[in-house]
């Protein structure tokens, strides 16, 4: 039994892998956040760290969220970050917020300062993935047909209330 790999095992240095508190650091463009992520396998001896991906997905979510939030202007290191968290390639980032590729890349390489409705659009996608939606997921909204079977359905007008009875008075 001494041939089988010890799964609690650094993958880094081999040291003995405990669960501790996690204090994750996320570059987001220029911009470190700090964010508290719980228990995780820490190895003792080098510090590295496992999480699945999953989680680590959620990190990388809140972080761009947290600049975002706290920051008025987007940066093209920023906005390089946020794409990059969302799995959309430039061209597919342009059709969801209906600008085509050379623009994004313009905002990307810092040519051109990105538009505030921008900003506000990277909230909302990213807002999005914090509920699960994929990249796969977000694209194919828009090449769903218009008058496709749709679960929605509208509520009638309401009818103008009938009045029961008329007054008139004259004085
Ligand atoms: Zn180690």
């Amino acid at each position: 039994m001494d041939s089988m790999v010890n799964p609690f095992a650094c993958m880094n240095c081999g040291g003995e892998m405990k669960v501790q508190a996690h204090t994750h650091v996320e570059k987001v463009g220029e911009y470190r956040v700090i964010i508290q992520a719980g228990p995780v396998p820490t190895c003792a001896a080098c510090g590295e760290w496992e999480m699945p991906m999953a989680r680590l997905k959620a990190i990388e979510v809140r972080s761009a969220l947290t600049v975002l939030l706290e920051k008025r202007n987007m940066s093209s290191g920023v906005l390089k970050y946020v794409r990059r968290v969302l799995g959309l390639r430039q061209q597919d980032l342009g059709r969801l917020i209906g600008h085509n590729p050379q623009v994004i890349s313009r905002w990307e390489n810092g040519a051109d300062e990105i538009p505030r409705d921008v900003h506000v659009a990277m909230v909302g996608l990213l807002k999005l993935a914090e509920t699960g939606a994929t990249p796969e997921g977000l694209l194919r909204a828009l090449d769903a047909p218009a008058d496709g079977p749709s679960e929605l359905t509208a509520e009638p007008p309401p009818e103008p209330p009938q009045l029961s009875q008329e007054f008139r008075a004259a004085v």
